[in-house]
């Protein structure tokens, strides 16, 4: 009374705008839930040893996924044991993402055992990575701290120091990733030209800031910064232990700090993995500063801005150590 009653006609008209609606809604939640279905089992699963390359391929899957990481960060990949999460996690890869086998020796076997259904890169071995050998008649070499590297020629496998290898390595990563999620390429290399470029940018500070510390004379502990000081322009005099010896030895540090001291050797940078308390008890009486220069970036946050953070921040301790 007072309103008209709908007809007949409108009514239906009504309902099947309404049903027509309430069909387009749950074709829409299907197609919703298929599509998000079908993103979580395309994501790629990515397994990376240390946190500089989780870093690059975490930069790369940025909006897709997120790699794992198998050694835990902070550990020293040269010796390591994987725990049962880190093994699932390689067992359960479509991609490995390594440094390579001179980094780490033992994960090469795990890796045939584990992912046998990963396709595995190793990076050091990747078209476009820059390789240095080992240097030979580092100061302090004693080839008792050998830890059986004997081949002079073997490549130093440090080699995500070198921020052109990073570079180069996101896009390894990128055309990777989308041999086996092609629907996600164009996301793939967008992230990774992003990534290059917040590298690029790291590096012309980190050069900028250098400047002041060329000239600097100091030892490393261990022989892991070559890439790192020709891409700067810096040089170690030597390094306490040659290549990757695994435990630190007190008799030889203690041995080395007259020699260190007569050299000129303003600065002894010990590393977290390698006792840095002892390299700082021992140079504290030869009165030459020391500092903790980290390759793996162990006290940043694990993320994508992981990896150029590292390279910064071995740059800061150069700076802070030389008292610029
Ligand atoms: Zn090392």
């Amino acid at each position: 009374m007072g309103l008209a009653q709908p007809s007949a006609r409108q009514i239906t008209g009504l309902r099947k705008g309404q049903a027509s609606r309430r069909v387009c809604e749950v074709v829409g939640a299907i197609f919703l839930a298929t599509s998000t279905l079908s993103v979580s089992a395309m994501t790629p699963r990515v397994a990376t040893d240390i946190g500089p390359i989780y870093s690059l391929a975490a930069r790369v899957m940025a909006g897709i996924g997120v790699p794992d990481l198998i050694i835990r960060h902070g550990a020293s990949p040269h010796a390591y044991s994987l725990r049962p999460s880190e093994a699932a996690a390689l067992e359960e890869a479509d991609l490995v993402f390594w440094v390579s086998e001179g980094l780490t020796p033992w994960l090469k076997r795990r890796l045939e055992i584990l992912a046998s259904k990963a396709q595995v890169v190793e990076l050091m071995k990747a078209d476009g990575t820059v390789e240095l050998p080992y240097r030979e008649g580092t100061t302090f070499a004693n080839h008792d701290d050998h830890s059986g590297i004997d081949d002079h020629s073997a490549i130093d496998p440090h080699g995500w120091l070198d921020p052109d290898n990073g570079k180069a390595w996101l896009g390894v990563m990128a055309s990777e990733l989308s041999k086996i999620d092609p629907s996600n390429t164009d996301l793939y290399f967008e992230n990774a030209a992003a990534g290059t470029l917040e590298i690029s940018q790291a590096v012309a500070r980190i050069s900028k800031a250098l400047i002041a510390v060329r000239g600097l004379r100091f030892i490393v502990f261990h022989d892991a910064f070559q890439y790192f000081e020709r891409r700067f322009g810096i040089s170690a005099s030597g390094s306490i232990l040659v290549g990757d010896a695994l435990a630190p030895n007190p008799a030889r540090i203690i041995e080395i700090r007259g020699q260190v001291a007569e050299m000129g050797i303003g600065c002894v940078f010990s590393e977290p993995q390698f006792n840095p308390n002892l390299v700082a008890s021992v140079f504290q009486d030869a009165e030459i500063s020391t500092a903790v220069i980290d390759s793996q970036g162990i006290d940043l946050a694990l993320g994508m801005a992981l990896y150029p953070q590292v390279l910064e921040s071995i740059a800061q301790e150069i700076i802070a150590c030389a008292g610029e």
